[in-house]
């Protein structure tokens, strides 16, 4: 591409760099943002950076958060005994989306995955080790995505925990959980954690 501007150029080249964005996609957006009043550019920057300064982790769950503590996690209706294991805050917010469950999150913040380096210590395993250890946990309901890495990570954990009193759940598969839990409709989802079942008969089939 052969720019007329070193301005324009780097705004593109910024952009570009997000998942999914290609250059000329870029370009569409970057031109796009000129045509709009500055304040908007404010707007969208203004907004990005007080993401990045003030966003916090939840101290119990991990899940993004404006607060120490998530607004799940401090809601005092939810049953703290259940724990769902999700990869990221998009498992979350579709499961939030179905309103079929009243327990706490534990986010792991992806998934083990020897390809892309990604090991046990680098996701907060210990962390969820550590809330089965200490009693508090009755039940895990393993909410990965059916994949590779997202088995992988589950059996790594249930290994963890197997001998400690906790009952593990998966939810359902082959409803339609397809590859992302995100995709899995509202639905499908809300069934497929009610309609839970055990870890162990999971693994012989
Ligand atoms: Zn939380």
């Amino acid at each position: 591409m052969d720019f007329s501007s070193k301005l324009l150029e780097n705004a593109v080249n910024e952009v570009s760099r997000l998942p999914g964005i290609g250059k000329r996609t870029a370009l569409r957006l970057v031109l796009h943002l000129l045509k709009q009043p500055s304040e908007n550019t404010g707007y969208l920057t203004e907004a990005l950076q007080n993401l990045r300064n003030d966003v916090k982790s939840c101290q119990k769950c991990h899940n993004i958060s404006d607060t120490i503590l998530c607004d799940i996690c401090n809601n005092p209706s939810r049953n703290e005994e259940i724990v769902c294991v999700v990869e990221d805050i998009r498992d979350v917010m579709a499961i939030e989306s179905t309103a079929q469950f009243k327990g706490l999150y534990h986010v792991l913040g992806g998934k083990i995955s020897p390809i892309e380096g990604i090991g046990p210590q680098d996701l907060q395993i210990e962390s969820l080790v550590e809330k089965v250890k200490s009693g508090e946990v009755k039940e895990l309901i393993f909410a990965l995505s059916s994949t590779m890495e997202g088995d992988t990570t589950n059996f790594y954990i249930f290994k963890q925990i197997e001998n400690f009193e906790v009952i593990t759940s998966t939810i359902a598969r082959g409803i339609s959980v397809g590859d992302e839990l995100e995709y899995a409709d509202e639905i499908t989802l809300g069934r497929s954690i009610v309609n839970r079942i055990p870890f162990e008969q999971s693994l012989k089939s």
